[in-house]
């Protein structure tokens, strides 16, 4: 699915380097990255240096650099994650009185995975306890070795703070990206990656993206992971209206239908039919990998579901008489949590259901179960004001099954895939302006248009995605039942070949129960 197509060597011309900044925590990424946007700002644009978006590009010697303005390893390797390599060279900061912490071993290790080329900053050699040598012996042990050494690492001491070594720094980067020979072809339809994104209350969603190939220019279709738009306008780092960006370019695009995700690719197509069309399928592709992360049982699973949100919570807060039946009301409650739904008793207590109660589950979004117990008068008020549901009982089953009642309307229906049917490809043809079109003979059930659908060939699976024309002779069907010939066209698949079995399948929910 929109594969990237090599460029001919012909067309390559000279992109700027795109920077990351790296290092520990407050050895001065942020007083950095500042201190570099501020070289190249003149005295009437200072006023407005506050306007920026997630990366900028300056000027140096009549050459562009261009910096992504999120510091950090971790923003770096969750786009690296995504599949998306931005990053050119790593500028690691190490302050030089504090020389290399943990941080800074991780980013020298994150910026070597990636195959990034490292430039050292040594910061704050302002400071009267500055030791660069000290710095540099260090970082010697985790394999950079400065040039003066007869390394390769090319190591410039700096200060934010004081803006010194900020213009040599720059040049370096420069010299490194040299070495590189960084180049791409301007013309071409662009291709490049969401930096991120937001959405604005007078402009709708607003994607900062970086160009890494072609011009994206004002009217141009683009697919951003599952998002899909048209290029309304387009603004530079300035917060400038520009009509085009080129390779390496920072812009900010609006007019797309939604927010994509911040290491998304994206890439301009023909027409916008097109990339409406890729974008729902990639919605669908998203939508199965979330049905595959809600089947995981363990216990770890459950956690990291629980940290991304994924799993639903059932909040209680729970009153009884005595302290035993409040215990044991707890006890058996929390056993009643699945992978799915996570029964809190976020309070437990004797006595009258009180107004902080109340306040409590209102905060939490908490039911109150009472167990032998009533609310007071301000508690009955604060309740029916603040929406706050008190329910009363007097058996412990009845707690339990009215709870296990709730937690199931909590249930997401499960989905399930069916098979509609399986049909066997024993010709192909070429159809122009439609692409391959397989010719078919319907061994199991039913192959429906429209339908999600996979190719099989020697029992591997080597095209997911859905029927996009069946036919009987020469007529439209919506469907054709074993034992019938057809001809099925998928969407975006040409390469279908004699032999291969489509299964035509669907997705189906089903409500459960605990
Ligand atoms: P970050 O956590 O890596 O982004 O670090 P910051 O840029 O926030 O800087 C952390 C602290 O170090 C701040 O108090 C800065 O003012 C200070 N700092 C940064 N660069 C320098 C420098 O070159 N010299 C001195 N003396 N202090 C600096």
């Amino acid at each position: 699915l929109l594969e990237d197509q090599p460029d001919d060597p012909e067309t390559l011309r000279e992109r700027p380097p795109v920077v990351t900044v790296m290092g520990h925590v407050d050895h001065g990424k942020t007083s950095l990255l500042d201190a570099i946007r501020r070289t190249n700002v003149t005295a009437t644009e200072a006023g407005g240096i506050t306007q920026h978006i997630g990366a900028y590009q300056v000027k140096i010697k009549d050459r562009k650099i261009t910096f992504l303005d999120t510091p950090g390893h971790e923003a770096f390797t969750a786009m690296r994650a995504r599949g998306a390599q931005v990053t050119d060279i790593a500028i690691l900061v190490v302050a030089a009185d504090d020389g290399v912490m943990p941080q800074t071993v991780e980013a020298i290790n994150h910026a070597k995975a990636a195959g990034v080329p490292i430039v050292v900053a040594i910061n704050k050699i302002d400071r009267p306890d500055a030791n660069p040598e000290r710095v540099k012996q260090q970082l010697s042990e985790y394999g950079l070795i400065p040039e003066e050494w007869g390394g390769d690492t090319i190591m410039v001491p700096v200060s934010a703070v004081k803006k010194e070594g900020i213009n040599e720094l720059l040049e370096m980067t420069l010299l490194t990206a040299d070495m590189m020979e960084l180049k791409a072809n301007p013309d071409r339809p662009a291709r490049g990656v969401v930096i991120e994104a937001k959405l604005d209350k007078g402009r709708g969603p607003v994607a900062t993206v970086l160009v890494q190939k072609g011009t994206l220019k004002v009217g141009d279709n683009l697919v951003a992971g599952a998002v899909y738009g048209r290029v309304r306008a387009l603004f530079d780092d300035k917060g400038e209206r520009v009509k085009s960006a080129e390779p390496s370019m920072p812009v900010e695009v609006l007019g797309l239908s939604d927010l994509p995700q911040a290491g998304d690719i994206f890439q301009v197509v023909e027409d916008e039919k097109l990339a409406r069309q890729i974008a729902a399928l990639r919605q669908e592709e998203h939508r199965q990998e979330e049905f595959k992360a809600a089947a995981k049982t363990s216990l770890d699973d459950l956690f990291k579901q629980m940290e991304a949100g994924e799993v639903k919570e059932l909040n209680l807060v729970v009153k009884g008489d005595v302290q035993g039946s409040v215990e044991a009301l707890r006890a058996a409650l929390e056993q009643l949590s699945t992978n799915e739904v996570k029964v809190s008793i976020i309070h437990g207590g004797v006595g009258a259901i009180t107004e902080s109660d109340v306040m409590l589950a209102a905060a939490s979004k908490a039911i109150i179960i009472g167990f032998n117990v009533r609310p007071d008068a301000n508690a009955r008020r604060a309740a029916e004001e603040a929406g706050v549901e008190i329910r009363l009982y007097r058996v412990i089953y009845e707690v339990i099954d009215e709870v296990k009642a709730a937690m199931t309307g909590l249930l997401e229906p499960e989905k399930r895939e069916v098979i509609l049917g399986r049909a066997e490809v024993r010709a192909t043809f070429k159809v122009p302006k439609v692409g391959t079109v397989a010719g078919c003979f319907v061994t199991e059930g039913k192959i429906q248009n429209r339908a999600l659908a996979r190719v099989i060939r020697d029992g591997v699976v080597v095209f997911e995605g859905r029927i996009e024309s069946l036919k009987r002779f020469k007529d439209d069907v919506r469907e054709v039942a074993q034992g019938y010939e057809c001809g099925v066209g998928l969407e975006k698949f040409n390469d279908i070949k004699v032999g291969d079995i489509i299964e035509a399948y669907a997705i189906e929910e089903v409500k459960r129960e605990l």
